[in-house]
């Protein structure tokens, strides 16, 4: 693990935020919990109060926890303390070349710092803020609501939504992505013949409709590129854009805190994935899409 940000070149000053472990990780987690309930999301938890000082949110209201949240929490735990040696040999290079691009960043920064220790010190803080707090309270928790990963059932989906249910109402379309500067998505489709209505210009994707949203052309994917896209029940056309060996939904929730480690449309996504007990995310519209641009999770934490 660890090594394939260095194979890519990552550059954490220059690049959108790579995939942290963690990430894959909650990822696997709620592929292993499988399908959520409707009446296992919360109403109304105000996330942006709640905190690992507070009763948690599911044993107030009665309602039994996703046992893929459980899952999560646990990673959360278990991968600050793993991190624990990043710390200790911070200023040892071989071992840091092992840690998370960021972390690793951070840590060489407190090298240099006046008092290391205290930066170290504050790290660490930080980093444990992250996993018990950030991560779950502010982030999953909120994504497990009614209001969020509930808006992506529909009205038909019964109080248990399976795969199937779900990719009845929100489709993973695959579809050919053109850049500004392309031929027009119907002269595309003409010349390579394509159906038009799974060629689409970047700027059309709902992606480019807000500023905290990223589109697939920032994260460096050269388009024309055939593309993953979730067309989901609540309006929105976001593609999944594969980053750091798996994919990032490009909707502006995910973008808009970069401490955010999963959106709702992951989560769908993970349960989908779950169905077909595999990492890769089917395609289930549309034309047919490379792997690369259907994996969902790094092959380095799926085994
Ligand atoms: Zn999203």
């Amino acid at each position: 693990m660890g090594g394939t940000d260095a194979l890519h070149d990552y550059d954490v000053e220059i690049d959108p935020p790579a995939i942290e472990p963690v990430e894959h990780r909650i990822r696997l987690d709620f592929m292993a919990g499988g399908p959520i309930r409707r009446d296992q999301l919360l109403e109304k938890y105000n996330s942006w109060k709640g905190g690992p000082e507070n009763a948690d949110p599911w044993k107030q209201s009665g309602k039994t926890k996703p046992d893929g949240l459980k899952y999560a929490e646990e990673t959360c735990l278990r991968t600050f303390k793993e991190e624990e040696r990043y710390y200790d040999f911070f200023e040892d290079d071989q071992v840091l070349s092992e840690a998370p691009a960021f972390l690793a960043h951070r840590l060489r920064q407190c090298r240099s710092a006046t008092d290391p220790e205290e930066a170290l010190h504050s790290e660490r803080k930080r980093r444990a803020n992250w996993y018990r707090k950030l991560i779950p309270w502010l982030n999953l928790y909120q994504v497990l609501k009614e209001s969020s990963y509930g808006t992506l059932f529909g009205s038909s989906a019964g109080p248990q939504p399976n795969a199937e249910a779900l990719t009845r109402q929100n489709t993973l379309v695959g579809m050919v992505v053109l850049g500004d500067d392309d031929q027009t998505p119907s002269k595309y489709a003409r010349s390579h013949n394509l159906p038009a209505k799974y060629v689409i210009r970047e700027a059309d994707l709902s992606c480019s409709e807000s500023s905290v949203a990223v589109r697939p052309s920032e994260f460096g994917i050269e388009l024309p590129a055939p593309l993953l896209v979730g067309k989901y029940t609540t309006g929105g056309r976001y593609p999944l854009i594969p980053w750091s060996d798996g994919l990032v939904c490009s909707c502006p929730y995910k973008h808009d805190q970069p401490w955010r480690v999963l959106c709702k449309h992951e989560l769908l996504a993970a349960v989908v994935a779950s169905d077909q007990n595999s990492i890769f995310l089917p395609v289930t519209k549309g034309l047919e899409i490379p792997h690369r641009a259907r994996r969902f999770v790094s092959p380095d934490f799926s085994d």
